[in-house]
């Protein structure tokens, strides 16, 4: 018989580990810094696909989501956005009961609030995770005590609360992290401890203990990301499992003092594209996590293929959920979750980005700040350059009221000059180099004292380059 909708938080449940040591023991390849201010960290992308926070934090028309990837370095506003998807989520299982809204909880807490690096004692905490498929790294929100140092405590606590629901006749279990729950009370009482080094392992255990045999209903979330049947077994032996028609796995048991449960979630490598109906751009996930690529060659998007993941991708020894390219084995493909700041990451392949430079790949001299998305230097003589190859080649930077005039030169030789001046702020510009000769070239944008009588600065900034016009 499958038991109504009525899918509640549970009330009486206790977690045995705090959220801080949760996170730790969410994602053990993270380093944990305990006893230390800052809080932990560890994971992913929230699935733009089911209308998640959108790009410079609103809800845009989807067919833009592909074009706001390049535009913006604020894809997603990561402690916020993790905190609005765990209520909205629960709420959503307490009211219909499905167990399909765990799959945003899950990826919200791996891509999303595990994905933060370190946060500095001012409170700075990591605001916007962006997704370029130029290239990104993750860096400092910024501003101190944004609206994300607050949401984040708040989202870590939650997770407690994100692991457990309660069903009439006994316990959903939603997420796949080490705790333990006690259902029931008095000599009925169940106590259920979850083991687990998931997502590095493809698994979990229960250990049921209770004073006298109990007869309780256990389920668990079918995620959406697997790649086979899962399979249970009860005190060793194989223990079948049904789905509900709201997407639980159930077993039904008397439960008795020292019981067991091993249950395998097969996990494997798939392309998530933005798009049902394209291609590109995608993200590679494992199971929930969503991988990154490190490349120092640009986007690696035309050195993987999307229906060959499993066996292009070879583990790196040592190294969870760690691979690299067979083909290019410097190209390492890695969870989203893992990247420190500053270190440089594709997580959307995407053709379209190929012949694009990014900024990464530009060297400066000069005190350059990175804005994530471009460097940006006030101080005259400061400069930024890049190797290109080919006839044309496009800068790309933006205009600001606070912009200033840049000197451009081609191999040494000045081919003119940029005005990164507009009365508004953050507008898209480019300026265009053709009949430079085929070959090598280095083109390199120097800071001047020069400006527009309006601007309010000299600040010049470089996104990159484009090549092909
Ligand atoms: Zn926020």
């Amino acid at each position: 018989m499958v038991p109504g909708p009525v899918v509640g938080p549970l009330s009486n449940y206790r977690v045995e580990l705090s959220p801080v040591a949760f996170v730790d023991r969410l994602v053990p390849a993270v380093k944990i810094l305990k006893n230390r201010p800052d809080p932990p960290h560890a994971a992913r992308v929230p699935d733009a696909r089911k209308g998640g926070f959108g790009p410079d934090e609103s809800l845009v028309d989807p067919n833009r989501l592909a074009a706001m990837l390049e535009d913006t370095d604020a894809t997603y506003e990561t402690q916020c956005g993790s905190w609005a998807i765990f209520k909205l989520c629960k709420h959503l299982i307490s009211l219909t009961g499905d167990a399909q809204y765990g799959d945003w909880i899950e990826q919200a807490a791996y891509n999303g609030l595990a994905a933060t690096p370190p946060i500095p004692t001012a409170g700075n905490v990591f605001y916007y995770s962006n997704y370029n498929p130029y290239g990104a790294s993750k860096r400092d929100g910024g501003a101190a005590w944004s609206c994300c140092a607050g949401t984040r405590p708040m989202a870590l606590a939650d997770v407690c609360d994100l692991i457990y629901f309660s069903a009439p006749d006994g316990l959903c279990v939603n997420l796949f992290v080490p705790s333990t729950v006690t259902v029931g009370s008095g000599s009925s009482a169940l106590s259920i401890r979850q083991e687990t080094r998931f997502p590095e392992a493809p698994s979990t255990s229960f250990e049921f203990h209770c004073g006298r045999p109990v007869k309780q209903t256990i389920r668990f979330r079918r995620p959406g990301w697997l790649a086979g049947q899962v399979s249970a077994r009860l005190d060793g032996a194989p223990a079948p499992l049904t789905v509900d028609s709201h997407g639980w796995l159930v077993l039904r048991h008397t439960w008795r003092d020292g019981d067991r449960i091993d249950l395998t979630l097969p996990m494997g490598f798939r392309s998530a594209p933005l798009y049902a109906d394209k291609p590109y751009p995608t993200a590679v996930t494992i199971g929930p996590v969503t991988m990154a690529f490190r490349s120092d060659r640009g986007n690696p998007v035309s050195k993987i293929g999307l229906t060959s993941l499993g066996s292009e991708l070879v583990p790196s020894q040592g190294e969870p959920l760690t691979y690299h390219l067979q083909s290019a084995p410097d190209i390492l493909a890695r969870p989203f979750y893992a990247y420190k700041e500053g270190e440089e990451y594709y997580m959307y392949l995407d053709p379209s980005a190929l012949g694009r430079i990014s900024h990464y790949h530009m060297r400066t001299n000069g005190p350059w700040h990175d804005s994530g998305n471009h460097y940006y230097c006030n101080v005259p003589g400061a400069w930024c350059e890049g190797d290109f190859e080919g006839d044309a080649v496009t800068l790309l930077g933006f205009k600001y009221d606070d912009g200033g005039r840049g000197e451009v030169q081609v191999d040494g030789r000045v081919v003119g000059t940029i005005d990164e001046y507009a009365s508004g702020r953050d507008i898209p510009a480019e300026w265009t180099y053709r009949g430079l000769g085929t070959g090598k070239h280095v083109i390199r944008v120097t800071v001047t004292n020069a400006k527009a009588p309006e601007s309010k600065d000299v600040y010049i900034n470089i996104a990159g380059l484009r090549l092909k016009g």
